[in-house]
């Protein structure tokens, strides 16, 4: 973390720590309740969002308000960023107005919106290049983990820029992985969704099968559950409703992680297969059967719905 000059505060645990000002950009679903935990560990946090509403909440929290992407760049140590795309996050680093324009020599940058790699590689050494540390620090844990500040951290950068990040880090999430180099995280992030949307199709598909085959599912959880077809995606996050009370299959598939989310990410895995010359075709039909269940309504429902889907009915 670079030196502060904010002085100390007592946080939310009631110790003094040192303090710094936080400049958060993208206050959205995920990123409201992240700046709001920042701010309750003790920190400075000036907020930055196009929806005015976004800004209000973080100011009733104790956050205040910057006028500008380039005023809220100018007063930070430290940026945190969580918008939807790679697009936003170029424009918001690399554009005119932008954060690398007027950011502090050694402001510490991170970026935790979930982008393709490309982009985040592309940022991360434009960062480099102004003597601003950066990592990207994509998350897993949905709206209720950004809440409770129980994320999962997947880290890309240096050590050095790790080991700042770190702190902030803590506060907005409980596990915290450093997975390499610049853009290591997003390509974490991406592989490890990739693996959980094909896995939910197969056990979706194994479902509807037994049904038709006339296996109970409770039967067919039983045994997978202990049997070599044992998965997360089965056992704790089952997409037909009983055999796993707290799975979205028993509350109809309200999410839980939206089938529209479980899309992006793979659109994303595809788009990093092509860039890296890497074979996936299963994770190529993964995308193109969860496009055709978005597109036919199932986008704001949970993404293991799929089952629905794949059995032809709603
Ligand atoms: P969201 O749409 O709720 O929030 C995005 C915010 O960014 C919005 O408030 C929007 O107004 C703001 N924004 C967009 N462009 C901007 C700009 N140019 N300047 C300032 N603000 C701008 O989205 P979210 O659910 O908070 O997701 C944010 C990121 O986190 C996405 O990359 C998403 O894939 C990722 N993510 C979301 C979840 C989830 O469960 N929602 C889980 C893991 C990761």
């Amino acid at each position: 973390m670079r030196p502060t000059d904010s002085g100390t505060r007592r946080n939310a645990s009631g110790r003094n720590d040192m303090t710094s000002t936080i400049g958060f950009i993208g206050l959205g679903n995920m990123g409201g309740p992240m700046a709001v935990n920042l701010v309750k560990a003790g920190h400075r946090v000036l907020g930055f969002d196009l929806a005015e509403t976004a800004v209000s909440a973080l100011v009733e929290a104790g956050g205040e308000k910057a006028g500008s992407v380039a005023d809220l760049a100018a007063a930070a140590d430290v940026i945190v960023t969580m918008l939807p795309a790679g697009k936003h996050v170029r424009q918001i680093y690399q554009g005119e107005g932008g954060i690398l324009e007027n950011a502090k020599t050694g402001t510490l940058l991170i970026d935790s919106s979930t982008i393709d790699v490309d982009s985040a590689r592309v940022v991360s050494s434009a960062a480099a290049e102004k003597d601003m540390p950066m990592v990207d620090a994509p998350v897993s844990g949905g709206v209720g983990g950004a809440t409770a500040g129980t994320l999962t951290f997947m880290v890309g950068g240096s050590e050095a820029a790790f080991a700042s990040a770190r702190p902030f880090l803590d506060i907005m999430g409980k596990t915290i992985v450093h997975a390499g180099g610049a853009g290591n995280g997003q390509a974490a992030k991406i592989c490890n969704n990739m693996i959980l949307g094909i896995s939910m199709i197969a056990v979706s598909e194994a479902f509807v099968l037994a049904e038709k085959l006339g296996l109970d599912a409770q039967k067919l959880y039983d045994i997978s559950s202990t049997a070599s077809g044992q998965c997360w995606s089965l056992t704790s996050y089952c997409p037909v409703p009983g055999p796993l009370p707290s799975s979205p299959a028993n509350r109809d598939y309200q999410p839980g992680f939206a089938a529209a989310m479980m899309l992006k990410d793979l659109k994303l895995a595809q788009e990093a297969s092509s860039s890296a010359g890497a074979a996936t075709p299963l994770g190529a039909e993964a995308a193109a059967l969860y496009t055709l269940f978005c597109n036919s309504g199932g986008d704001a429902k949970d993404f293991s719905g799929i089952v629905n889907f794949l059995r032809g009915h709603d």
